[in-house]
């Protein structure tokens, strides 16, 4: 088989057969199984990793990562394959990811969305925002609809001279537009843009847009915070309405074993986190100060800086970006939910100083000629492309150029993809290691009197997360607790203890916070738990004693009394 490339958008077909020629270098280390389907009827594939010789993958603490819910965002799922290649050929290699893989779980959803990306990466492209499905109407608008008009792979801005346009020449680079000032002279030359596109039903006059009929985002459909089409465009009719939603949201919440949510996506160089609909200050502060370590960790290992949606990520005109994955995995299940917004050609451009939104609202033309002098330098002009005459069908001359919006915004230019996501597996990989997990502490059998025996099993969390995983998971009551069950031969019986003792929730070491801190550096046994039991039974008798929770593992032991 050919190496794989990261460097590529990979169609429906090429992915999955680079999804499973990966489960066949290592079958005992990755599985593939499809979890349902989409729209049109493909396939969703998951892929499960864990090293199956250290048990069972439902045993083990999980993350889950999944990508390309957006049907441009491609990058994503190069991503997502990139890191299923990361574990599995850094198995037995590199230490953390041979620690990762024989005591927790990956679960990789590499294309949530394969309907709408095949039109994106077809041969005469159409860009949707995420779903196929046509919604909230089913015929066609009239008007202007997207389209690859002349036929070279790409769809750019259509610039038509008007002398009523909006835009005009920029002083500073010919290529460039701005827009038109009140006290400019009547009698300039003015342009008026369009997307490259074909106009349905065209009276030779109006250039409506026509208005999307499949304008479905999924990323507002999961059930957290999820609100109506009326406040929010795109959230379908109920939420979890959309297969590809309801089938993530199925498989994810019967794995109960996830600690940790990931979405890729493009474009922005940011994990975002949690809320997007209220300030930091309404999160429960242990969990707010667990998401901050994880980001700044994360900004270590990636270079993204980690916000949240409210604080640092919201539209305007917006109040709140809501029913997006991320959010639901922390408000519903109370695990620690990221979006990662893969690439920004703002920082490859040499920008450092602007607002993840606001920019593109406004900015210095600085920024757009440093941009235009990148896609120069770095993309050969192919960034933003001169503009060039063409005859259109319904429009007569125009001039189509200007910004690659698919190639080089919403996902990374070749020369730049691998390395943009290589460093996110380590974030990944880091969750991973960051999970919750029970071991054994100490085992003690004492005679307490004739043919009655004490048992005593201690276990611990060595994780760096508590078992529950956030606050908010027992706020939501979302995770049981530590389940410790004794298991008796016949003729043994118990004296005190029921046979099922619930032990709580433990700690990990993220309760450590600073040797300055206000809480100080006391440290006590909340990461430990004991079970006790009085056993009347012969002596040498085996009795099996099994601790079981869903997001910190399962323990087996034996002890002879
Ligand atoms: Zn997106």
């Amino acid at each position: 088989m050919a190496p794989l490339r990261f460097d590529r958008l990979y169609p429906y077909d090429d992915l999955c057969q680079a999804v499973m020629s990966l489960a066949a270098q290592r079958p005992d280390l990755m599985t593939v199984e499809t979890i349902g389907r989409s729209h049109e009827g493909r396939d969703v594939p998951l892929a499960t990793l864990t090293n199956s010789a250290t048990g069972p993958h439902d045993e083990k603490p999980a993350v889950w990562v999944d990508a390309n819910i957006h049907a441009t965002e491609i990058t994503g799922s190069t991503a997502a394959l990139h890191l299923l290649h990361r574990l599995v050929t850094g198995y037995g290699n590199d230490e953390r990811i041979t620690r990762a893989l024989d005591t927790r779980t990956f679960y990789v959803v590499p294309r949530v969305n394969p309907d709408g990306v095949e039109l994106a990466l077809a041969a005469s492209p159409t860009y949707l925002r995420s779903s196929t499905r046509k919604w909230p109407r089913t015929d066609e608008a009239d008007g202007l609809v997207l389209e690859d008009v002349d036929g070279d792979g790409r769809i750019l801005t259509m610039r038509l001279l008007d002398p009523n346009g909006a835009w005009k020449v920029s002083d500073a680079d010919s290529r460039l537009l701005v827009p038109r000032r009140p006290d400019d002279p009547p009698d300039g030359t003015y342009y008026r843009l369009l997307d490259e596109g074909r106009i349905r039903n065209y009276d030779g006059v109006l250039v409506p847009y026509a208005t999307e009929r499949r304008s479905l985002d999924l990323n507002r459909n999961f059930p957290a915070g999820w609100r109506t089409q009326s406040e929010q465009q795109g959230a379908g009719p109920f939420p979890t309405s959309e297969p590809e939603v309801r089938v993530l949201v199925d498989a994810l919440t019967a794995r109960t074993n996830v600690c940790a949510y990931f979405a890729y996506h493009t474009y922005s160089a940011v994990n975002l986190r949690p809320y997007d609909d209220r300030p930091d200050e309404k999160m429960p502060a242990a969990d707010l100060r667990r998401y901050k370590q994880l980001g700044t960790w994360g900004e270590e290992i990636t270079g993204y800086k980690a916000v949240s949606v409210w604080h640092d990520f919201r539209y305007p005109n917006e109040e709140a970006i809501t029913g997006a994955a991320d959010s639901w995995a922390y408000d519903h299940l109370g695990i620690f939910g990221w979006t990662t917004e893969f690439w920004s050609p703002l920082k490859a451009a040499g920008l450092t100083d602007y607002h993840l939104i606001e920019w593109f609202e406004t900015h210095p033309i600085d920024d757009d000629l440093a941009l235009l002098r990148w896609s120069d330098n770095e993309l050969d002009g192919q960034g933003f492309v001169s503009w060039y005459p063409y005859e259109h069908p319904q429009l007569g001359p125009v001039e189509i150029g200007g910004w690659d919006f698919f190639h080089v915004w919403s996902n990374a230019p070749a020369k730049y993809m691998e390395a943009e996501i290589a460093p996110h597996a380590d974030f990944a990989v880091l969750h991973a290691l960051s999970t919750p997990r029970l071991e054994l502490h100490s085992t003690d059998v004492e005679a307490v009197g004739d043919g009655v025996f004490r048992v005593r099993v201690v276990v611990h969390n060595r994780g760096w997360m508590a078992t529950n995983v956030t606050e908010q998971a027992m706020t939501r009551k979302s995770v049981p607790p530590i389940a410790a069950t004794i298991t008796l031969p016949d003729g043994a019986a118990l004296v005190t203890g029921d046979k099922r003792l619930e032990l709580g929730q433990l700690a990990g070491w993220s309760r450590a916070v600073g040797m300055l801190s206000w809480t100080g550096p006391t440290d006590d046994t909340s990461d430990r738990a004991k079970a006790e039991w009085t056993v009347r039974a012969v002596p040498g008798t085996r009795v099996e004693i099994e601790f079981q929770h869903p997001r910190a593992g399962v323990i087996r032991t034996e002890v002879t009394l």
